[in-house]
């Protein structure tokens, strides 16, 4: 088992962690079957760390988001998101929980296809505080901002299909920001973009996790992409095999 760090503090800023993961293992059980896909896995990431989770097909990087997002139960271990047990909390309180507090980007981007990118931001917004006893208002000027720091500010009224993927993207990452989550969770994020556009994306979720103090868990195959992380975490067969600090930027090889 290799653990990024054995006490709760996050190991590259000395700040309480915002995640803390602990043996987490996590077994399917489909039909006759039982596939472990997670095997004691340990770790914490601070409050605006960009940490990179590579490791081939299978090697249980999907699993470990669903477990973090809070769309699946771990079998065993503990996690910690923001100091509250996930698994103490209700279904409702952990529903909550991800609403208000993580943004998820997916490699096909998810917009819906008949909003607009403005209407597919606002009704992230909506959904982030279904629940809440008190709504909050859009918060446009933060709109504002991310719309400038995303480069869409002209192309909010357009549809997810009058968009390039590249725009489709930064649309998709600005209504995963919209909320504040203190977590962003992306998926393959540039998997379906070409090499400029994902440098952009890669770089804008950068700036932005620093700008707003966003933690950044990134799922990715490309060796290139992951160098943009503070950490890479490297998975194997459901177990973390290898930690290594990042560059902070992306190097393409020659
Ligand atoms: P990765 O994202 O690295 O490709 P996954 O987390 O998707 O890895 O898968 C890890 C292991 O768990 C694989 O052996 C996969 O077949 C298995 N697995 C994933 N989801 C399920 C599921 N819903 N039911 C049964 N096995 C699953």
């Amino acid at each position: 088992m290799a653990t990024l760090s054995s006490s709760p503090l996050g190991a590259a800023t000395g700040t309480p962690a915002i995640i803390t993961a602990q043996n987490l293992g996590k077994t399917y059980h489909s039909g006759k079957l039982d596939v472990t896909a997670l095997r004691n896995v340990s770790f914490t990431a601070a409050p605006g760390e960009f940490v990179a989770i590579v490791g081939p097909s299978g090697s249980g990087k999907s699993t470990l988001f669903y477990v973090l997002g809070g769309l699946t139960q771990a079998t065993s271990g503990s996690l910690f998101i923001d100091g509250a047990e996930f698994s103490k909390l209700s279904d409702l309180e952990r529903t909550r929980m991800r609403r208000s507090r993580i943004g998820f980007v997916f490699q096909r981007f998810n917009l819906l296809p008949t909003l607009t990118a403005l209407g597919n931001i606002e009704i992230a917004h909506d959904i982030a505080n279904l629940g809440a006893k008190e709504k909050k208002p859009l918060d446009r000027p933060l709109l504002d901002h991310l719309a400038d720091m995303m480069g869409i500010k002209g192309r909010l009224d357009h549809r997810p299909n009058e968009l390039s993927g590249g725009e489709q993207q930064r649309v998709a990452i600005a209504r995963a920001l919209i909320s504040r989550p203190a977590i962003v969770l992306a998926d393959e994020p540039t998997g379906n973009l070409d090499t400029k556009n994902s440098d952009a994306v890669l770089d804008m979720l950068r700036r932005s996790g620093r700008e707003l103090n966003q933690t950044v868990l990134m799922i990715t195959h490309n060796p290139e992409a992951a160098q943009i992380a503070d950490r890479i975490i490297h998975m194997r067969d459901g177990e973390i095999k290898n930690i290594e600090k990042g560059t902070g930027r992306v190097i393409h090889e020659a």
